[in-house]
């Protein structure tokens, strides 16, 4: 498989998107507060690589650490996408949930998934196997 332009939407579809994505190169869930409670499970591109299709103002912005922005739609609440900005983790880039990927089930369920322990900023190791069951 290789990269691909895929579209995506929040529920309602007032946030839609579209992403140049390697879904090979894989996805990630992780344990971080915000993770966890939101099963975030999300692909990784370079800014160029996503495009707002929809108007901004779709969205509500949620930015609590400092670090990565979590727009969700004003109408129905889904947060289709996160941007930030973190060195240590390769700089600037958009992270897009592979749930509101408009993709069918068995190439979602192919794509392989990296478990991260975000929680203790252990990003390189994975939490437990009954953890993993919750993320
Ligand atoms: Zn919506």
């Amino acid at each position: 498989m290789a990269t691909q332009t895929y579209t995506g939407s929040c529920h309602c579809g007032e946030v839609r998107f579209e992403v140049d994505l390697d879904l090979e190169a894989g996805s990630g869930k992780c344990n971080c507060s915000i993770c966890r409670k939101t099963r975030n499970w999300s692909a990784s591109v370079k800014p160029d690589a996503f495009r707002l299709l929809s108007e901004p103002s779709a969205t509500t912005d949620y930015f609590r650490n400092g670090m990565v922005h979590w727009p969700f739609c004003r109408t129905c609440g889904v947060r289709p996408y996160g941007h930030g900005d973190i060195p240590e983790a390769g700089g600037p880039f958009y992270a897009v949930q592979l749930a509101c990927l408009d993709i069918a089930d068995d190439i979602l369920a192919a794509v392989p998934v990296r478990y991260a322990n975000g929680r203790d900023n252990d990003w390189w190791h994975e939490p437990s196997e009954v953890e993993k069951r919750f993320l």
